[in-house]
Order: structure tokens, then C-alpha cells, then sequence
């Protein structure tokens, strides 16, 4: 059915396709300078000295395992609950996830003290994903890593411009990664980036985003080299300029579109506050966030009155998701279960996602929490 409330809304116009067109006028379409001018732009953004632009975000996580380190049979800690790319990326490395629970419902967000005990002697990473935009417990999980000598990459997919203390996510471990997937805050298409503060570790993955090779087309193109020698076992992890054009025009709009997104979740907050049956997640977080998706949990739920929640306001014209179907549950990681997960289980079964996107309207969200109240004495 076509839903009259969708859960995400792209925000593009026509800035967007001049953007698009100029690049393709200009007849340098493949990762040029308007790649160049994206990481620029998004390391100013950050205030961090390296940006990486990426085919994904999916393939900056990649080259974020290869950049710190991560061999074959290292094990890397992660959450479960995650989208599956988080954990794939281990493997891609060679390396073994090691599913790690959340906090609680409240904050489902990786437990720093339940990371203590995934750490063994071949453990030399945690990945921490940033739900929804709302940091993890920065400062326990960096004093973890400084004590048992461990690499922190940050999958900061949901959170472009949250900050932690002050601090932009993606910035505070060696590496974070950012997607720019269309329903995300940056929406191309396609596409991610890769900051870092280090410099040996951007050298890295630069090398590799692009085959091992030491030089890029566009610079022997632009006559500042001829040739080139393969050093390492790279990919095409490349991003390419029309993609970066539209993400030059999306960082514009990033800072306006999280301040209205905020209103939104404010808005939503004061409307479900006191709904008993519901918990919402980091309800009362104080720092800046980019408000990514608007998750609320079904208090002593079950995954059948969750669907049958889901159910409801779907007939009723209002799109949800779940975010997500818990990594480990997947058939491929199945054998990779080692602890119980009782906190993420509860969440993944029994949280849906609400419509959240800069220009959804006042008289939409009270009609969505309308049918959330009405649907809680249904079902
Ligand atoms: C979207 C997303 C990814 C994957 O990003 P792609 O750019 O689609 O590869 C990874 N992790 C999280 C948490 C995401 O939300």
C-alpha cells in the first residue's frame, strides 16, 4: 500500500541536481575534486584532520578493520544489535566478532561493562555503533581500550554532527564511519566516509580504497604524475564525483535539517511521555544529536504485540521499521554466539521505529500518536 506517512523523507531539490549536472558537464564524473572537496568539507565539519570518501559506509568499515590493524582470527568485539554490515566488516577482515549486550532498553547502546568480559587474549578491537545518533558511553569504552591496549572504530552511520561531551562522534576513537546511503542524515545514493585523526592509519586506507595504488587517475590526469606502483592488496572503494557533488549540497542542509529533526523528536516526546506502555529510548538525552530515527520500545512486549502494533498503524497509513533483527540471530552468525544477549533480544523484539525526517508536520505526529494510543487499547 502507499503509505500517507512514510518513515523517511529525502530532502533533495534542485541543488541537489545542479549539482549532479555540473559534474556530469563537466566531464570528470569518476573521484576527482569534488571528492576532494567532500572530505574537506565534512573533515572542517568534524574538526578532524582526515576524511576518506567511500564507495559505502559499508566498505569505510572495511578499510577502518584493515586500518587498525585487524588480521585473520583477531577477535573484535561488536554489538549485536547493529545493522549487519557492523559485523561483516569483521569478517571481511578475517577477524571474529564477539557479540557484546546492550545497556537496556533505554539505552540500546553497546555496555561497556558487559565488553569487560568479551575480552580475551586475541581481542584487539571493539566497534561501537552510535544508535540513532546518541553516543555510546564514550569515556568507560576509551579507558577499556587504553587499559587492555585496544582499537576503537566508531560506526557513527547514525549519528553525523551528535556530539559526546562535546565531542563530534566519529572522533573520538582511532576511526569512525559514516554513511550517506539515501535514507540516512547524508543521503547520495550511495556512498560513506572514513575520518581519523591518524595519519599513518588515513595513509592506509587511502592506499587501499583504491587497489594499493600509489597514485589516483585524476592526479595523473592533472599531469602531477605518469605512473604508479601497486603496494598492497587494495580495492575500488572509491566514491565518485557526482556522488560527492550531491554530498557537498547535503552537508549544507545537514545543520538546519538536524535542528528541525529535533523539534520533531521533542514533539513526539511530550505526546508519548506519559504513555505507560512505552519506553522511549534516551528520552532525556542533553547533547546534540542527528536525531536519526525516532525508536520507541513496547514495555512488557512481545514480538507478536510489536507486530501487531506495527500492523495497526500500517493500515492505518503510517510506515515503521525495527532497527534491527539482532546480528547474531542471522544464520551466518549463529555459531559466533558466545554469551547471552537477554538485553538486545528483549529490544529487537519488542521496539519499532516511527516516521522521522526535517519536514515531517505537527499535525502528522499527533495523528501517529493518535493511532500509537489508540492502537495500544486495540491490539
Ligand atoms: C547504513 C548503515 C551501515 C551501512 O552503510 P552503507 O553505506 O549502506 O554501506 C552500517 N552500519 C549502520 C549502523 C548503518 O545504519
Amino acid at each position: 500500500m502507499a503509505y500517507n506517512i512514510p518513515l523517511f523523507n529525502l530532502n533533495f531539490d534542485e541543488a541537489e541536481e545542479k549539482a549532479a549536472l555540473d559534474v556530469i558537464q563537466s566531464k570528470w564524473i569518476s573521484s576527482g575534486p569534488k571528492c576532494m572537496e567532500l572530505e574537506n568539507d565534512f573533515s572542517t565539519m568534524l574538526n578532524a584532520k582526515y576524511s576518506l570518501a567511500a564507495s559505502s559506509c559499508t566498505a569505510a568499515l572495511h578499510l577502518a578493520m584493515l586500518g587498525v590493524g585487524i588480521q585473520p582470527g583477531d577477535e573484535v568485539i561488536v554489538p549485536s544489535l547493529t545493522f549487519v554490515a557492523t559485523v561483516n566488516a569483521v569478517r571481511y577482515a578475517g577477524a571474529i566478532p564477539v557479540f557484546c549486550d546492550i545497556s537496556g532498553l533505554d539505552n540500546p547502546t553497546i555496555d561497556a561493562r558487559q565488553i569487560k568480559n568479551c575480552i580475551t587474549d586475541k581481542t584487539k578491537a571493539i566497534v561501537v555503533m552510535h544508535y540513532a545518533g546518541f553516543a555510546c558511553n564514550m569515556d568507560d569504552i576509551m579507558q577499556l581500550a587504553e587499559e587492555y591496549r585496544l582499537k576503537v572504530i566508531e560506526d557513527a552511520c547514525h549519528g553525523p554532527m551528535s556530539e559526546y561531551k562535546g565531542r563530534k562522534l566519529g572522533t573520538i576513537g582511532n576511526v569512525g564511519c559514516f554513511s550517506f546511503f539515501s535514507n540516512k542524515n547524508i543521503s547520495t545514493g550511495e556512498g560513506g566516509i572514513l575520518v581519523t585523526n591518524d595519519e599513518k592509519l588515513y595513509e592506509k586506507t587511502k592506499l587501499l580504497r583504491s587497489h594499493g595504488m600509489t597514485t589516483m587517475s585524476y592526479e595523473r590526469a592533472k599531469g602531477h604524475s605518469t605512473s604508479y606502483d601497486v603496494v598492497d592488496l587494495g580495492y575500488n572503494y572509491r566514491m565518485d564525483d557526482i556522488h560527492a557533488a550531491i554530498g557537498i549540497e547535503q552537508l549544507k542542509k545537514l545543520v538546519p535539517d538536524i535542528e528541525r529533526r529535533a523539534e520533531v523528536r521533542t514533539e513526539y516526546i511530550e505526546q508519548l511521555r506519559y504513555v505507560e506502555e512505552l519506553i522511549i529510548p534516551f528520552k532525556d538525552y542533553d547533547e546534540v544529536s542527528s536525531s536519526y530515527i525516532f525508536p520507541v520500545v513496547l514495555k512488557d512486549g512481545t514480538s507478536e504485540k510489536r507486530e501487531k502494533m506495527r500492523n495497526y498503524l500500517s493500515e492505518n497509513g503510517i510506515q515503521t521499521s525495527m532497527h534491527y533483527p539482532p546480528a547474531h540471530r542471522f544464520m551466518i552468525y549463529k555459531d559466533f554466539v558466545r554469551n547471552e544477549l537477554p538485553k538486545t533480544e528483549r529490544f529487537a523484539d519488542t521496539e519499532f521505529t516511527l516516521p522521522m525526517y526535517g519536514s515531517l508536520k505537527r499535525d502528522d505526529i499527533a495523528y501517529i500518536c493518535d493511532t500509537i494510543k489508540k492502537g495500544l487499547k486495540e491490539i
